[in-house]
């Protein structure tokens, strides 16, 4: 199959095996979020041009089902390879359109390369369960077949890992699938969509489908497709939960997060404070698994001055610059959004004691923002209780570990949260009862591998089964039972 040549001013769909233009000539500018300057342009797609892709899938798809699922599997280990290969180019490339440093993007891609391996496992993923003799002379059988054609709609934050979380396995289960990027972050869809095609993909297995709303309704809607996976903040994940979930499709709907982190008197210092800056600070904060608030348990003021210290000191800058951490936000309407809330923190008395607004001069050929840390905030008030994805950070004090458990409780997403400290008594009741899907135990980013449910609770998720794991197995896949009788 051939790809015919990329038009790089202005974004094609990849439906059926080839670049096509939209049919729409509304277009998006995406520019690279440390110097604003322009990069390519986005297509904002219509519902036509859904139809086409999922036209293209559902065609697709009563060949693909067929296919014999190692011949499957050996399509994901040569994709896999191909990924391997272009590792650090890819990396280059979260950077320009994402903005993020690029170590952080380098691991990304070694994130998404790792579901490429989990999925690559799929005959063994795929085997279903015998019992001879459920009666005499009677025996039952369970298989796993694919849905049909599955939806994917993802967010900015991780242009490589979230599609990566979703189609490989998808795919290598017998599904096709049609990807909808976000619109901030389009071009690694489709290098990827590329590079799938060049591992042996047949037409239609793999679609990609630019534009915003109404791609997105024109997934939710379609008669053919049989499942959704999104990831993407609260609101939207709600709205696709419930609008597809309504016309009878399998959804799963990850969404937004505030992740807690606890801080034990015993806790070392240094180490809590490395790993609090790293995960609160990288990516610009903008990750569903990013610290956002510091329960501070006890009178730890040396905590509160040292993780100030190592804010101060922070590199702020372009990814591609190997000193960085605290790279810019994704768009200028995003960090005005931002500066909204740090309005409110002030307002609503937290006590703001480092301001990143002052970093702004600085560094005003791209949207960045300094390291911004609140403290004596409560958790009724509007930076507690909200997603801001941002380099910001809530301080909240806790006189006990009781105390730092409800303010878990209490918020209404349940993504992650962490505690610090060598206690073995209050790891233990950290772990039996903080409220949240992914833990860690003096792990900053307790984010899961792909051979393990990515488990988010409360508002941080709507829907039954996780990517994932033997989760997105059983997302992707639904069960036949043989009962067969051997009695002459
Ligand atoms: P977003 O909700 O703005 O966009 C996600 C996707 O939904 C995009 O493809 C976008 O085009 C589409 N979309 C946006 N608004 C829509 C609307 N009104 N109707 C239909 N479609 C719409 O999210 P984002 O800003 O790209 O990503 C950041 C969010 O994603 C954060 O909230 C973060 O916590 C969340 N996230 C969650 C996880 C997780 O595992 N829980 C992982 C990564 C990101």
């Amino acid at each position: 199959m051939s790809v015919t040549k990329k038009d790089t001013t202005l974004l094609q769909n990849f439906i059926n095996g080839v670049w096509v233009s939209s049919s729409s000539n509304q277009t998006l500018n995406v520019p690279n979020p440390a110097t604003n300057e322009l990069l390519t342009k986005v297509p904002i797609s219509t519902r036509e041009d859904v139809d086409l892709a999922v036209a293209a899938a559902r065609k697709a798809f009563e060949k693909w089902k067929r296919v014999p699922v190692p011949k499957r599997a050996r399509i994901l280990f040569k994709y896999h390879s191909l990924l391997s290969d272009n590792h650090e180019a890819l990396a280059r490339l979260i950077v320009e359109e994402n903005g993020k440093a690029y170590k952080e993007a380098y691991g990304e891609v070694q994130r998404g390369i790792e579901c490429v391996e989990f999925a690559s496992g799929a005959p063994t993923l795929m085997m279903g369960e015998t019992l001879s003799g459920i009666a005499e002379e009677i025996d039952s059988e369970m298989f796993r077949y694919p849905l049909g054609v599955v939806g994917g709609i993802t967010p900015f934050n991780f242009p490589m890992m979230v599609p990566l979380w979703m189609f490989p396995l998808a795919i290598a289960c017998g599904n096709t699938f049609v990807l909808k990027p976000s619109e901030r972050t389009p071009i690694l869809a489709n290098r990827l969509a590329e590079l799938f095609s060049e591992a042996g993909a047949p037409p239609g297995v793999l679609n990609v489908v630019h534009g915003a709303h109404d791609v997105v309704n024109g997934l939710l809607d379609h008669e053919d497709i049989a499942a959704i996976s999104f990831v993407g903040s609260q609101p939207v994940a709600k709205y696709v939960y419930e609008r597809a979930a309504s016309k009878g499709k399998r959804v799963q709907a990850l969404s937004g997060a505030k992740n807690h982190h606890i801080v034990m008197p015993d806790a070392d210092m240094e180490k809590a404070v490395q790993h609090i800056i790293s995960s609160t600070f990288g990516s610009a904060g903008q990750r569903c698994m990013a610290c956002s608030a510091v329960v501070v348990v006890g009178d730890n003021e040396p905590f509160v001055k040292a993780l100030k210290k190592k804010a101060d000191e922070l590199i702020i800058g372009n990814g591609m610059d190997d000193e960085v951490l605290l790279t810019p936000v994704i768009r200028k309407e995003h960090r005005d959004k931002v500066l909204g809330y740090i309005d409110k923190g002030v307002l609503e008395g937290a006590e703001l004691i480092r301001d990143g607004r002052r970093e702004m001069s600085d560094h005003s050929e791209g949207n960045f923002l300094g390291p911004t840390i609140f403290d004596h905030v409560t958790p009724d008030m509007t930076i507690a209780k909200e997603e801001i994805f941002a380099p910001v950070l809530s301080l909240l004090r806790a006189s006990s570990l009781d105390d730092g458990l409800e303010f878990i409780r209490k918020s209404r997403y349940g993504n992650g949260a962490t505690i610090y400290t060598n206690n073995a008594k209050a790891i233990r009741q950290f772990r039996e009862e903080a409220d949240a899907g992914m833990l860690g135990i003096n792990v900053g980013v307790p984010a899961t591998m792909a051979f393990f449910p990515f488990s988010g609770w409360k508002d941080s998720f709507y829907g039954d089964l996780h990517v994932n794991g033997k989760d997105g197995l059983n997302f992707y896949t639904r069960k036949k039972m043989i009962t067969s009788r051997f009695d002459g």
